[in-house]
Formats: structure tokens, C-alpha cells, sequence
């Protein structure tokens, strides 16, 4: 923890103090009327977003207490380097490829990063990972499934991780309804250092409602809702995400929708000339490596067809990550990659 995150007050309101009823609020400098909507929205919200969190509990089968929730799991990384890391002096472990923010957050709080690179095929290199640890590594992030590969990382590696790691070990399980792999959450009351991000941005397809997860034990948590902004989740957010928490049978059914169309994309990408190699996915994108990222990219978006091209990435030479579409789209996408001329 970094010394002033110690010393530090949270900021506080009435109503955190005030356990019992209330009619008459005129303690926070609302706006006391109502709202020009047919809801009203002039009441900040609850600052710890009790009501999600223990719907969220029940789902995941932890306690409330043990849930933190960002504004998107892009805000949980930016909270957990603020809160532990020192500028300037500690450093974080992260396996390139992987998910880009990881690097930016560290870079915005001056915090330093350690690349250990995947194996080629894309496991947690244990060697150089020891060697990169030092007495100022505080986090190490293991995104499993992983993006931009979309395999998962070996269950034993991750364990050898939090049994030997004095740190944090975060687990980042944004694409884990689409995985083989179980969960990490189960083993929180195992490792005090675990902590499992998660996120409703994409099997719950709540993207732009901006709700990410994290998972952890009550020390951790305490920590993260102290250097939090107090209203990170609006109520706008609170509402809809408690409705469609209701709605797990339809997810569920996108997720498994999602499985069957990612295996028939894989088998249709792999039976074309443009396409050399489909990685295995745990997740809802396949990486493809292509004989021509570039042109087969700039001839889908000439189509109107957005992929993501990761040629660029260290270990993802000639490759496309392609998100699993519906299946009328994905049959638009293999019939306009066939289309690109065979250049190698
Ligand atoms: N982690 C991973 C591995 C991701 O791929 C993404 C989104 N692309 C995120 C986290 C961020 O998700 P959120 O929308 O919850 O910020």
C-alpha cells in the first residue's frame, strides 16, 4: 500500500453517517425538485452500490463485501495502481501480448513496467518471470483468457504464481464465460493476494454502461472503495445493471450462441487462401494470422467491416483479431476476406 493511500481520509457524506430513515434530504446541494426526465435522476448515488453488489453476489457466489465495482474494469486497473504502486519507484509484470491498458494505466501513474513476453504459444515464460520479479514488484497481471490471443493461461502456472508471489496476482477473467477454464474467484478465500477482475462489457453485453469487477478479499476491497471516486457508478448505470442482472437466461444463451458461431468461424476463416493459422479461443474473438494483415484489413474496412489488426504485436506477426459476430455477419466477413487477393 503507498504510504499517503495509509494516511488518507476517504471522502465521506451525511448519509454515510445517517443508518436510519429520511424524508427530507437537504444535505448534499441537489437540486431538490426533480429532474427534467420522466425519472429522476437528482439524487447522487449510492456511493457503494449495495444493491448491484449483492445481486452481483448471489450470481457469483460471493459475499457483497468482497466485490468492487469501477467504472469499467479499465477504472479497477487505474484504482489498483493508484492505490498500491509508487510513482517512480515499484514496478508491475505484464505478458505481451496483452491487453493494452495494463501498460497505459502504468504509464499514467508513472508506475514501471516489466514485460515478460509469452512463449509462442502464449503461455507465462515461469524462467523470465522470476527474473523480472524484484522487491518493487507489486502486481502482476495474467489475463487469462488473454487478449489479443484469446487462449487461456495454464491453471498450475497461475497457482505457482499466487503461491510464490509476494504481491498482488490479478487475474483479469474478462472473456472467462467463454472459457473452458473455471474461474478464479472460487479460490479467493485461498490466496489473500488473488484479486479477479470480470466485466459486464462482454458476455452481459453492457458495454456502454461502463461496469467492471473486481473480486478480492475484504482488506483489498476496503482499500480500493477508500481511493475510488465516490460516485464512480452512476445511478443511470445502477438501475439498468440490476434489471439486466434478472436476464441470465438470455446471456447464457448468447454465450453459448457465441461458442457455437466462434467454432464455425474458426473452421470457416481456416478453409480460406488469405488465412493461415486460427489460434484456440476460450474467448469471444479468434486471432487469425493471415498472409496479408494489412491488405485484408484495409479491404474490410473499404467494405465497412471493422476487425482489429494486431500485426504490429510482438508474437502476432500477420494477424487479425476478429470478434465473433452474428452469424449473418460472420458469413459477410468470410465471403469479403475471400475476396482479397492472394498476395504470399
Ligand atoms: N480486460 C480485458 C482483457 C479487455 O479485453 C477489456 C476490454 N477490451 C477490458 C479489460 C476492459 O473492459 P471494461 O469495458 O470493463 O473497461
Amino acid at each position: 500500500l503507498r504510504d499517503n493511500i495509509k494516511r488518507l481520509v476517504p471522502y465521506s457524506t451525511a448519509r454515510d453517517e445517517f443508518k436510519g430513515e429520511a424524508s427530507i434530504f437537504l444535505d448534499a446541494n441537489e437540486n431538490s425538485f426533480g429532474s427534467p426526465l420522466p425519472v429522476n435522476y437528482n439524487r447522487y448515488p449510492d456511493p457503494m452500490q449495495w444493491k448491484v453488489k449483492y445481486k452481483l453476489a448471489d450470481i457469483k457466489g460471493v459475499p457483497p463485501q468482497n466485490i468492487f465495482l469501477g467504472n469499467g474494469s479499465d477504472e479497477v486497473i487505474d484504482v489498483l495502481y493508484r492505490s498500491f504502486c509508487r510513482p517512480g519507484v515499484d514496478n508491475v509484470v505484464i505478458f505481451p501480448p496483452t491487453y493494452g491498458m495494463y501498460e497505459v494505466s502504468a504509464n499514467i501513474n508513472d508506475v514501471i513496467v516489466r514485460k515478460v513476453s509469452l512463449t509462442p504459444d502464449y503461455q507465462i515464460d515461469m524462467a523470465a518471470l522470476q527474473e523480472a520479479v524484484d522487491e518493487h514488484t507489486k502486481m502482476i497481471f495474467i489475463c487469462s483468457p488473454n487478449n489479443p490471443t484469446g487462449n487461456s493461461i495454464n491453471r498450475d502456472d497461475i497457482e505457482m504464481i499466487l503461491n510464490n508471489f509476494d504481491g498482488l496476482v490479478v487475474v483479469d477473467e474478462a472473456y472467462i464465460n467463454f472459457a473452458r477454464q473455471k474461474t478464479f474467484i472460487s479460490e479467493l478465500t485461498e490466496y489473500p493476494n488473488l484479486v479477479v477482475m470480470q466485466t459486464l462489457s462482454k458476455a452481459w453485453g453492457l458495454a456502454a454502461l461502463r461496469v467492471g469487477m473486481a473480486f478480492a478479499g475484504e482488506d483489498i476491497i476496503n482499500v480500493l472503495n477508500k481511493v475510488k471516486p465516490p460516485y464512480n457508478i452512476n445511478q443511470a448505470a445502477q438501475d439498468l445493471v440490476l434489471v439486466a442482472l434478472d436476464n441470465i437466461v438470455q446471456v447464457n444463451e448468447w454465450i453459448r450462441e457465441t461458442v457455437v458461431e466462434r467454432d464455425k468461424l474458426a473452421a470457416g476463416l481456416i478453409s480460406l487462401k488469405q488465412v493461415l493459422e486460427v489460434y484456440p479461443s476460450d474467448a469471444n474473438f479468434l486471432l487469425a494470422k493471415t498472409t496479408d494483415a494489412k491488405g485484408i484489413y484495409n479491404h474490410l474496412v473499404a467494405k465497412g467491416i471493422i476487425v482489429r489488426d494486431r500485426s504490429k504485436v510482438e508474437l502476432c506477426n500477420g494477424c487479425l483479431r476478429i470478434t465473433v459476430g452474428t452469424p449473418e455477419e460472420n458469413t459477410v466477413l468470410l465471403e469479403t476476406i475471400a475476396q482479397v487477393p492472394v498476395t504470399a
